[in-house]
């Protein structure tokens, strides 16, 4: 289970319940029968009883590791991943759209552009950036909020004929609470009524000097309208990404995030996956959040299809059981078998506890001292 309340250790350990929560409140703890205990409570109360705890860590803790375990030889150079935050009507969707629609190449042309939430772009100094497209910084929030950290770099919108608003700010806490770069992008420089400095000292108030005025944050005037300063701020974001050093390894089982999920009439369960690291195959078995599934196809943001996809890249899959959430992690198993259980446990865990908040680490086992 991936939930320990005061109940099930109790009946974990074969003892009474009332002894679990007397001990607690000698321990100055006041829990009640069916309330979640966090690891280090379990831990302690487990002692008190002459039980030492193995704490086994979930898929997605597993997945997570795996990212660190690459030998530095197998690490190569990733595009960075980018999210474009802002206040409403500031222009991120203006943004979004300018920079996929620009960065079509010629072997491009043909394929229709759809909304997968994701897309991959080539600049024009030939490197490659992934942007997130999701609606506002409340996606970007919620994912956070599940543990999953995609962002790389993020690019916060001012509209330079507007000031600095209320959820300009809100995004800026959110990507400085989340230990992500921002570049500001003065949007709607085109505008005669814009007014770039006046945004400048504004942001200055909130502690964000822009390098021109002798501060940190990289900034680009720019236009969604008529790509003004669009090339400059992706050169900027590419900037920003060397000194970050993003790498990752293409040669292994892919591990990513789910960026969206939903049913789709005529084709089934379709699901954005942003790939983070390793590489994504037709016919690999992949576990998502609750959901399984051999990929069946896979296609990228023009609709074409795609027989693999590296690290950075998004990809719209199709193949899964059913919609993962937004932030699931995901990864390729060997054994379909196996990708078959774990999702069925964590339907079931997700039934049995839907209104309680997830639990980070997983007690699969107890293991009796002596
Ligand atoms: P969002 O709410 O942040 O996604 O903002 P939108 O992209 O929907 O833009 C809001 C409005 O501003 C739309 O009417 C856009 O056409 C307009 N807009 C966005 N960027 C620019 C720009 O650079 N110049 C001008 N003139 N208008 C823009
Ligand atoms: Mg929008």
């Amino acid at each position: 289970t991936e939930f320990v309340s005061a109940n099930d250790l109790a009946s974990l350990m074969n003892v009474s319940v009332n002894d679990v929560i007397k001990v607690c409140m000698q321990l100055g703890m006041f829990v009640s029968i069916n309330q979640r205990l966090d690891a280090e409570a379990i831990t302690i109360i487990a002692d008190e009883f002459g039980y030492s705890i193995d704490f086994i860590t979930s898929e997605d803790e597993q997945a997570l590791e795996q990212l660190e375990e690459d030998a530095v030889e197998d690490l190569e150079e990733r595009a960075p991943i980018v999210t474009i935050m802002g206040h409403v009507d500031h222009g991120k969707t203006s943004l979004l759209d300018y920079i996929r629609d620009a960065n079509v190449t010629s072997g491009e042309a043909g394929g229709i552009t759809q909304h997968i939430g994701a897309y991959k772009v080539k600049t024009e100094s030939g490197r490659t950036v992934t942007f997130l497209d999701t609606p506002g910084h409340e996606a970007f929030t919620a994912m956070r909020a599940r543990g999953a950290k995609v962002t790389d770099v993020v690019i916060i919108v001012v509209a330079a004929d507007d000031s600095v608003m209320p959820q300009t700010k809100e995004a800026i806490n959110h990507a400085q609470a989340a230990g992500v770069p921002i570049i500001i992008a003065l949007n709607k420089i085109d505008k005669p009524a814009a007014n770039p400095d006046k945004v400048r000292e504004e942001l200055a108030q909130l502690n964000i000097l822009v390098e021109e005025w002798g501060g940190k944050y990289q900034s680009q005037e720019v236009s969604a309208k008529t790509g003004q300063g669009i090339n400059d701020l992706l050169e900027k974001v590419l900037l920003e990404a060397e000194l970050l050093e993003l790498k990752a390894n293409k040669n292994r089982n892919a591990v990513g995030t789910v960026i969206e999920a939903a049913l789709d009439k005529g084709r089934g369960y379709v699901a954005t996956m942003l790939v983070q690291t390793g590489t994504l195959k037709v016919g690999d078995i992949v576990l998502a959040g609750s959901h399984y599934g051999r990929v069946k196809a896979m296609t990228d943001h023009r609709g074409r299809k795609m027989k693999e996809a590296g690290p950075s890249t998004p990809v719209q899959l199709l193949g899964l059981d059913g919609a993962p959430q937004a932030g699931d992690k995901f990864l390729v198993m060997e054994s379909e078998r196996e990708a078959r259980e774990i999702a069925s446990n964590r339907s079931q865990v997700q039934r049995e506890q839907s209104l309680r908040t997830r639990k980070h680490i997983t007690l699969d086992e107890i293991g009796r001292r002596l």
